[in-house]
C-alpha cells in the first residue's frame, strides 16, 4: 500500500480550499449574490479551518485543536446542508445549526483529547454523515425544472454521507488502528476523498449559481411589469412553441382573448392608479382560474390572452365564468369593469398562432358589438 504523508496532504487540501474560496467568492458570489454560493463559501472556510487544526495533532495543542477541528468540520457539513436548503429558500433554525457542532465538541472534549487522536470520533463521523445525508435529500427533492446541476450534487453528497457512515461503522466495529480502517477510512484517504468532493461540489455550485441568475433575468425579461403575466413577446414565443410541439393527433385546445369593457371610464373617473389596480386584479383572476401549465399574457393595454391546451368549448366557457366570478367579487370592494371574451377553438391538426388569434379577435369584436360583458366563440376554421 502507498504510504501517504498526512501532513502534506492536509496542507495541500488547505491550499486548495483557500484557492477555491477565493475563486468562488470573487467569480460566483460577487456576481450572483446567491445565498447558496455564500453558504458554500462558508462551508469551505469551515472545512479549511477544521482540517488545518488537525495539523496540531501530536503536539501539546492537540487537547483543544482536535475536538475543535471535529466541530468545525461538522459545522462545514451543516453549512453544506444550509446551502442545499437555501435553494428552496428554507433556512435552517439557528439552534439546529449550532446543535450538531456543539455535541461534537463536547463529546470530543470529554473523550481525553490530549492523548486520544480519535476523541469523540463516532459522534464526529456520525454528524458528518447525517449532515451530508440531509444535504443529499434536500438536493434530490429540488424540482426537476430547477437545474440539472442538482443531480451530480445530490449524488456526491450521498456518496460523502455513505462514506462517513461506513467510516463510523468501521470505527465502532474494529477501531481506528485496525489495518482495514487505516487503508480505507484513515485520514489520508479521507483527505484525498474530500479534495475530490470539494472540487466537484464547487464546480456544480458555480454552474447552478449562474444558471439560477440566468433564470431570474429571463423571468424579468418575459414578465409584464404591471401584472407579472407574460408580456406579449414572451407569450407569442411560448405559445408558438406549444403549438409547434409534436404530439399524436396534433394540437387541440382554446385560445381566449379578453378585453375590459369601457376601461377608459375607470381611468377617467377613478384615476390611473385605480385603472392599474383593476388590471392587476383581472390578471390575477385569469392566472388563478387556469392550470399552471396554461399560458396567460398581457396582449396590450387592457387586453389579455390565454392559451389553454386540451380545453374544449365547454371547459373554456367554465374558465371564463370563473374569471368573471372573481371579478365580481373584487368589484364589491373597488371599481371593477366587466370583460368581453373571444374564444377560438381548435381540434387536432396543425394551426398557426396567428390564425387562432385572428379568429379569437373576430369573436371578441362581435362580443363588443353585441353589447359587451359576454363571450363569443369564433367560427371553426
Ligand atoms: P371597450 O369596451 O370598447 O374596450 O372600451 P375601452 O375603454 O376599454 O377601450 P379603449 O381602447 O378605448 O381604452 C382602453 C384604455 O385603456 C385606454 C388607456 O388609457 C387604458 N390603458 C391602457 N394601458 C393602461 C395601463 O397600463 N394602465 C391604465 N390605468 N390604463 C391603461
Ligand atoms: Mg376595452
Ligand atoms: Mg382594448
Amino acid at each position: 500500500m502507498i504510504n501517504l504523508d498526512i501532513v502534506t496532504l492536509r496542507i495541500g487540501f488547505g491550499v486548495m480550499a483557500v484557492v477555491l474560496v477565493l475563486l468562488f467568492y470573487f467569480s460566483t458570489y460577487r456576481s450572483t449574490r446567491s445565498p447558496y454560493s455564500r453558504w458554500w463559501c462558508v462551508a469551505l472556510l469551515f472545512f479549511l479551518a477544521g482540517s488545518l487544526l488537525f495539523l496540531f495533532d501530536g503536539t501539546v495543542h492537540q487537547i483543544w485543536a482536535n475536538p475543535l477541528g471535529n466541530a468545525l468540520l461538522v459545522t462545514g457539513a451543516v453549512s453544506a446542508w444550509c446551502a442545499a436548503r437555501s435553494l428552496r429558500a428554507s433556512p435552517l433554525p439557528v439552534p439546529v445549526f449550532i446543535l450538531a457542532p456543539l455535541i461534537t465538541l463536547v463529546t470530543g472534549v470529554l473523550d481525553s483529547p490530549a492523548t486520544n487522536l480519535w476523541a469523540g470520533g463516532a459522534v464526529f463521523l456520525g454528524g458528518m454523515s447525517i449532515a451530508f445525508g440531509l444535504a443529499a435529500v434536500e438536493l434530490w427533492r429540488l424540482s426537476p425544472e430547477y437545474s440539472k446541476a442538482r443531480i451530480p450534487m445530490a449524488l456526491i453528497a450521498a456518496v460523502v454521507a455513505a462514506y462517513y457512515f461506513l467510516r463510523m461503522l468501521f470505527f465502532l466495529l474494529v477501531g481506528p488502528d485496525h489495518a482495514v480502517f487505516m487503508a480505507y477510512f484513515g485520514s489520508a484517504v479521507t483527505t484525498m476523498f474530500m479534495m475530490v468532493t470539494v472540487v466537484v461540489v464547487s464546480y456544480s455550485m458555480a454552474a447552478l449559481s449562474s444558471e439560477q441568475q440566468t433564470r431570474a433575468l429571463q423571468q424579468v425579461a418575459n414578465a409584464d411589469g404591471l401584472t407579472g403575466l407574460l408580456n406579449r413577446a414572451a407569450f407569442m414565443d411560448q405559445a408558438g412553441r406549444e403549438l409547434a410541439r409534436k404530439r399524436p393527433g396534433g394540437w387541440s385546445g382554446a385560445l381566449v382573448l379578453a378585453d375590459l369593457d369601457h376601461f377608459k371610464k375607470i381611468n377617467d373617473s377613478h384615476g390611473h392608479a385605480a385603472g392599474d389596480a383593476a388590471l392587476r386584479i383581472f390578471a390575477a383572476a385569469c392566472r388563478d382560474s387556469v392550470r399552471s401549465s396554461d399560458l396567460v399574457g398581457r396582449y396590450g393595454g387592457e387586453e389579455f390572452i390565454l392559451l389553454l391546451p386540451d380545453v374544449d368549448g365547454v371547459r373554456a366557457f367554465l374558465i371564463v365564468d370563473t374569471i368573471n366570478q372573481r371579478l365580481a367579487l373584487a368589484g364589491s370592494r373597488m371599481p371593477m369593469p366587466t370583460a368581453s371574451y373571444g374564444i377560438a377553438l381548435h381540434r387536432n391538426g396543425r394551426n398557426s398562432l396567428e390564425d387562432l388569434i385572428d379568429r379569437a379577435d373576430t369573436a371578441l369584436y362581435k362580443a363588443k358589438a353585441q353589447g359587451r360583458n359576454r363571450t363569443v366563440v369564433g367560427s371553426r376554421e
